[in-house]
């Protein structure tokens, strides 16, 4: 749960990662981010499929180093770029992967992929990681007898469990869980949910929860962040996210979520976003969501909106929204 008050984990300003693909272009996966993420918070990321989730989420916990602006972890500036410190980084972060099938090695036992991690970071004796692969298995809700089995002979959700004692293992701060429950059967997920929730209690970890399923994010964030082509274009809490949707981008992402109750369902208007999201090679200019914005002024293809703080907490990056 967010607590105001907590440090600051994780803080990018500035941050950028590009990749140069072929004829020399160049790929704007991530495009000037600003964002805190508070200990013992989750922060919730949020936006259609090649936004940049993914690549910011990797970048934040050291994946891949910022091709331009600062990574704050735990109020020290890391460079990603130096080898020892990136390693020294890779104890303290962790992911949870999508696709619970691709993520495990099939030719491994479960102890073994638990373990890695300890090994790689000179953590305890043989006898003391086989303790710990022992207590993580219980943690996550396994057999301990499961250690000697493969990836194989798991449920979808069952290797989920095992991916997430993994990223246990080294005992990280931070965990970036991308898309952790979306290749699961709906039956499943809750479990999953529940299971990230009760650990985050337990260790006191933070969260950046990667989902395309706004729903399930709104359950599980504390704050959420848009993003549109790379950039955040809105945060807030999710409450204010849902009660006060500013952004035209969000407020289109946001009709398009499912009402349980059907009468409602059936009076909301959805917004349709027109056309195809613009290659991150060759973005639009001005705002960049210019190109489909149905609002869309003279002033939107000329500059970049910043992301500015319109009510306390709500930060919203669009020329035609006014601070409060
Ligand atoms: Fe739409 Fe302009 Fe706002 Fe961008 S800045 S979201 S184009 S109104």
């Amino acid at each position: 749960m967010e607590n105001k008050n907590a440090p600051v984990l994780v803080q990018a300003e500035g941050v950028c990662k590009y990749f140069k693909v072929s004829g020399g272009r160049v790929l704007h996966a991530v495009e000037d981010v600003n964002l805190t993420i508070h200990r013992g918070e989750t922060l919730g990321l949020v936006g259609e499929s090649g936004c940049g989730k993914s690549t910011l989420g990797r970048t934040l916990m050291g994946i891949y180093a910022p091709t331009k602006g600062k990574l704050v972890f735990d109020g020290k500036e890391m460079d990603l770029h130096n080898k020892r410190e990136r390693f020294a980084f890779s104890k303290k972060a962790q992911i949870v992967f999508q696709d619970p099938y691709a993520s495990l090695d099939p030719r491994m036992t479960v102890g073994s992929i638990i373990e890695e991690g300890m090994v790689i970071h000179n953590m305890y004796d043989a006898e003391g990681r086989k303790k710990r692969v022992a207590e993580l298995l219980d943690t996550v809700g396994l057999n301990r007898e499961h250690a000697n089995r493969f990836p194989h002979e798991f449920s979808g959700g069952q290797r989920q469990r095992i991916g997430i004692a993994r990223a246990l293992a080294i005992e990280p701060e931070f965990i970036v869980c991308d898309e952790p429950i979306s290749a699961l059967d709906v039956s499943i997920q809750a479990q999953i949910i529940n299971l990230l929730h009760n650990l985050q209690d337990e260790l006191g970890l933070t969260y950046l929860f990667i989902a395309h399923d706004l729903n399930i994010v709104k359950y599980i964030s504390d704050r959420i962040a848009v993003m549109y082509l790379g950039s955040v274009v809105e945060l807030a809490s999710s409450d204010e996210l849902y009660a006060n949707t500013l952004h035209p981008y969000s407020k289109a992402l946001l009709s398009a979520v499912p009402i349980p109750d059907p009468e409602l369902e059936a009076k909301k208007t959805r917004q349709i976003i027109n056309g195809d999201v613009p290659s991150p090679i060759n973005k639009p200019k001005g705002c960049a969501f210019s190109s489909r914005c149905p609002v869309a002024c003279e002033e939107c293809s000329k500059s970049v909106p910043p992301l500015r703080e319109i009510t306390p907490g709500h930060f919203c990056a669009c020329h035609l929204v006014e601070k409060k």
